[in-house]
Parts: C-alpha cells; structure tokens; sequence
C-alpha cells in the first residue's frame, strides 16, 4: 500500500465521520447519558411529565439507522390501556424499548416467550412491569365483573392480587393494581428454565412500576434498589 492510499484510506472515513457527526449526534441514545437502564426510565418520565420530551427525532434517519438491528435497552410489560404507551411515558425512542402489552400487564407462556426474547437474543437487562391507576381491567377483576368471552380470562388472571388485598382498607383499587404488578414481577423472577437463572446470576433486573394516570409519573416500586438521579 503506497502513501496515498494509506492517506486515503483514514482521511475518507475521518471525513466522513466529521460530515455525518451533527446527524447522529440528535440520536436518543446520546440525550439519555444513564448507562442504569433504571435511570434512563426515570430520566425520561421526568422529561415527559415536564414536557421537555426530546424524542422528537428525524424518524426517517432512524429508522435507518436500525435498519440492521434492535438493542433495546429494556423490556417493559404494560397494560394495553391507550394512556399509557410506554415509549412516549418515558420519553424514548424506536429501538429503545422492547414492549410486551396486555390489559391487565398479566403475562402467559406467549408474553413470558416474548420477554426472553427480548432478553436473551436482544439483551436487555431490565424487565420493567408497569401498572397504572385506573386500570379498567383491575377494577373489572375487583368488581366480580363476568364476562361470556376471552375477556374473563384477562380477569381470572387478575385475581390473585384481589384474593391478595381483600382485606386491607384504604384505595383498594390502587392496592390491587399495586399487588397485580407484584404477582407478575414475582412470577417472570421464578420463570424457568431461563428469567431465573438469570436472576440469580445476576445479570438481569426485574422491577415494578406504577404509572400515574393524572401526573404522569411513573413510581418505581422496588424503592430500595433503584437508584433515581
Ligand atoms: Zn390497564
């Protein structure tokens, strides 16, 4: 290789580099500094309930830019509910949330396969269950509702977490809503063979949330071990 071209070689991807550096620096990844995924969540709810959300992107270009892959950066499992989309609640971007919803964020064999995808291939290492005050399928459940359709199903999964807080006073549909994410962050840490081998290997997270229809805030649940800004 002469001089030239060993000039040529560098210079050209330099160049182009400092060309294409203004475009990519707009990417959600280099607002979002956190590196704990937790933060990023908290960071970007924070955006969203001040309305300083910055995930207003040339769509176009990153769409491109993942065009070859995904890597989420966690997977959230929320109710279905049209209020609560996880991406705009915490103020991310495509290619940052792996997302599993069902009313009721219940989880299935379906959900639970959708999950370690989203851990095991894309690499996640946070499974975040949010709940929401609200939350027509809880109430439903808490209610005794009955249903003749698959809509029954959603409630006979929530019923757990009514059995949980029948007995205590205060706002049992919160209380409910708040024992329905607990059942699920309990179930997803036991699922085998994979979600808890990886529990107690300590390289994935599973935490719970609840989700503020009025504020937008989201709470994080497991206090002790988040670690907020
Ligand atoms: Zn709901």
């Amino acid at each position: 290789m002469n001089q030239f071209h060993f000039q040529l070689r560098f210079a050209v991807p330099v160049a182009l580099g400092l060309l294409f550096a203004p475009i990519f620096s707009i990417s959600a990844i280099d607002v979002n500094p956190a590196k704990n995924p937790l933060e990023r969540l908290t960071q970007g709810n924070q955006r969203y309930v001040a309305s300083t959300t910055v995930c207003h992107e040339d769509w176009s270009a990153k769409r491109s830019a993942l065009l070859e892959g995904q890597k989420p950066f966690a997977v959230i499992v929320a109710c279905s509910d049209s209020r609560v989309p996880p991406e705009i609640v915490f103020d991310q971007s495509l290619g940052d949330l792996f997302v599993v919803r069902v009313a009721g964020n219940i989880v299935d064999d379906f959900a639970i396969g959708s999950i370690e995808y989203g851990v095991n291939i894309l690499g996640a290492n946070l499974v975040l269950v949010l709940g929401h005050s609200n939350c027509g399928a809880v109430q439903a459940a808490l209610k005794g509702m009955k249903f003749d359709n698959h809509i029954q199903e959603v409630l006979n999964a929530i019923q757990p977490a009514i059995v949980a807080t029948k007995n205590e006073s205060g706002d049992l549909l919160e209380k409910a809503i708040k024992a329905n994410v607990k059942i699920v962050e309990e179930k997803l840490k036991s699922s085998k063979p994979l979600l808890a081998k990886l529990i107690e290997a300590g390289t994935l997270r599973i935490s719970g949330a609840y989700y503020d229809l009025k504020s937008g805030k989201v709470e994080f649940l497991d206090k002790p071990s988040v670690n907020p800004l």
